[in-house]
């Protein structure tokens, strides 16, 4: 015997108010979409000549009323036949929008009908206990009235309807009384159906005319050279409700087959929680689906705020369904590409635009280049450093197009390292200013991908970066320091330098501090950990001269001048301890006196 499974329908009924969907709201966005739908058929048939009731007012109204206890949608679309209600209402799961695909359109044609599962009329279940439907077909057949309990018991008649389209009315049960609610079932529309193609008009009690509701052509629809900028920042701060205006934006068309739509931002960072949640709205034909969909945008990305149009994606989406979705990784590696292809394109014709933004967008940047190797490749070239005096370079620019080898000097704050930062700058070298945490692992990736490239702070290689003309052999004088400040273990190097103007400077080797710095940042005890620190005493600086011949003279003074010199280095590279400050100024006072 052969045959096919039968469906009961009281049998699936407690299946999809249980289960279908995970949130109860969406039952307003599957009704009102089904109007829409049928808005776009009555069009279509228009379209092809298959009627010749031409409609040029089509709407969709949705009317609350707390007196019958109902939520009513009505449409002037395609209306059903006693037929029709009999094929796609009556037998659950026979979609009725394939139906119309197949004998109007061909399978594969871009058709905008959103209905696909054949099951999303049912949701209305999940706040009703009854259901009716009034309807009048394109068609000129008779009227239908058709009604249905929560059991899937329905009775169907010759209904009154007069003019074409249908009533879906919905009689809440008295848990989802909630629902009554203008203030929140306009909410719920405006959420879900805000971008729909057909107008769509709210009325309760109160206000019978009804508001509109939708914008029936939202701009990442249109064409992104008809679009002015005021316009991509007044759809931002509407959609988005920021107040501040976006640094800048993609607007992303991909044809076939990855076949979405959308526009991203970069918002202007705040320093407050909100901005940490990402807010990209997911849409499937101006129906709105989802927010907070993470997994359609790069997690470096994850900041940026916009919409996304995916007709691809079926309309009830799962997160897990969108993890392991290898479409959803092609959108997601498509939105990277566009912005990176923004960033060269901005980087290229209006550089000092990305300049005035630079600040804001370089953590997106650099995560993204930490993140996704192809995007760093794509993006190298126009990636800025910002320099102490706030102006802004690329790699290629600090070395003067010459091969990016060698020292690349930076300070990570300003006030603390302005005295070193002050002496590079006498030798024209240019320093940059690394101060965010990300700037570590950034540096360490370019160290990776351009050899002999190094990153060096400007307290690490002192002696080096200034032109030491060699190292000298003083250990009378090196001795004299270390017992005087009682540190036996301390590196010293004497040596002459150009610039006489400073007698001593405390360098840190760049490894060694990078690795503290690690530690310090997952918590970790840095007390065990031997940094190398080096005092770099100048010769060539008259209070290192004055110090010698006070060594050789056997001078009284030479121990407290030896110390003090130390504590004069101390306090350029870092705060003292209060021990280390109590002798600074206690010797400072004591010398000055003599
Ligand atoms: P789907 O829309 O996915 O096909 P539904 O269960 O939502 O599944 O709807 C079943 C069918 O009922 C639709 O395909 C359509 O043929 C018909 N239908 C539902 N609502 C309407 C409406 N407002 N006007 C005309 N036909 C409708």
């Amino acid at each position: 015997m052969k045959g096919e499974i039968s469906v009961q329908t009281q049998h699936i009924f407690p299946v999809i108010k249980r289960w279908l969907y995970s949130e109860k709201d969406i039952f307003l966005r599957e009704i009102v979409s089904n109007a829409c739908d049928a808005v776009t058929k009555h069009k279509r048939l228009g379209d092809l000549g298959k009627t010749d009731d031409i409609c040029d007012s089509y709407r969709i109204d949705v009317n609350v009323s707390k007196e019958n206890k109902t939520i009513t949608v009505s449409d002037n679309g395609i209306g059903m036949s006693r037929e029709d209600v009999d094929n796609f209402i009556n037998k659950i799961a026979l979609s009725g929008a394939l139906d119309f695909i197949n004998k109007y359109e061909g399978e594969n044609s871009d058709s905008g009908i959103i209905g696909h599962f054949g099951l999303g009329f049912y949701s209305a279940f999940m706040v009703s206990d009854t259901v009716e439907i009034k309807t009048k077909s394109f068609d000129g057949s008779e009227s239908v009235h058709w009604a249905c309990n929560a059991d899937g018991e329905f009775e169907m008649e010759t209904g009154d309807r007069e003019t074409r389209g249908t009533d879906v009315i919905l009689h809440l049960t008295d848990e989802e009384f909630a629902y009554l609610d203008s203030v929140k079932l306009k909410g719920i529309l405006t959420k879900y159906c805000g971008f729909m193609p057909y107008e769509i008009y709210f009325s309760d009690d109160e206000n019978k005319d009804g508001e509109k509701i939708n914008d029936t052509t939202p701009l990442w629809q249109r064409n992104p050279s008809d679009i002015t900028d005021e316009e991509y920042i007044e759809f931002y701060k509407k959609t988005m409700g920021d107040y501040l205006d976006p640094l800048m934006w993609i607007h992303i068309n991909a044809d076939y087959p990855l076949n979405f739509k959308g526009i991203l931002y970069f918002p202007k960072q705040k320093n407050d929680y909100e901005t940490l949640e990402s807010k990209v709205m997911l849409y499937y034909n101006q129906v709105f689906v989802a927010d907070n969909i993470k997994e359609v945008i790069p997690e470096f990305l994850m900041n940026m705020k916009g919409v996304l149009d995916c007709p691809e994606l079926p309309l009830n989406v799962s997160r897990s369904y969108l993890q392991t979705n290898t479409y959803v990784s092609k959108v997601s590696n498509h939105i990277a590409k566009k912005v990176a292809d923004k960033i060269n394109g901005t980087f290229n014709t209006n550089r000092e635009g990305l300049e005035k933004i630079w600040d804001d967008v370089c953590v997106y940047v650099q995560f993204g280049c930490l993140r996704d190797r192809k995007f760093y490749d794509r993006v190298n070239g126009s990636v800025l450093y910002k320099t102490v005096d706030d102006t802004y370079v690329t790699l290629d620019e600090y070395f003067d197009g010459a091969e990016k080898k060698g020292n690349v000097y930076y300070a990570s704050s300003k006030e603390l390292q302005g005295y070193y930062i002050d002496l590079y700058k006498k030798q024209n070298k240019k320093v940059l200013l690394m101060d965010k945490v990300i700037d570590v692992q950034f540096n360490s990736l370019l160290e990776q991908q351009n050899e002999g490239l190094k990153f060096v702070r400007v307290d690490a290689d002192l002696a080096d970066a200034l032109g030491a003309k060699n190292s000298e052999d003083k250990t009378t004088l090196c001795e004299f320091i270390k017992n005087a400040v009682d540190k036996k273990e301390l590196n010293i190097n004497i040596t002459s330098l150009e610039d006489d103007s400073f007698p001593a400077l405390i360098n840190i080797k760049e490894d060694s501090r990078r690795f503290s710095d690690m530690m310090k940042m997952y918590g970790g005890d840095t007390m065990g950990i031997p940094t190398e620190e080096t005092l770099v005493v100048n010769s060539a600086n008259p209070l290192v001269i004055r110090l010698e011949k006070a060594v050789e003279d056997g001078d009284d003074n030479a121990n407290d001048l030896a110390k003090y010199l130390y504590l004069l280095a101390l306090v350029s590279s870092r705060t003292l301890s209060g021990e280390e400050m109590k002798e600074f100024i206690s010797l400072g006072v004591k010398l000055l006196s003599k």
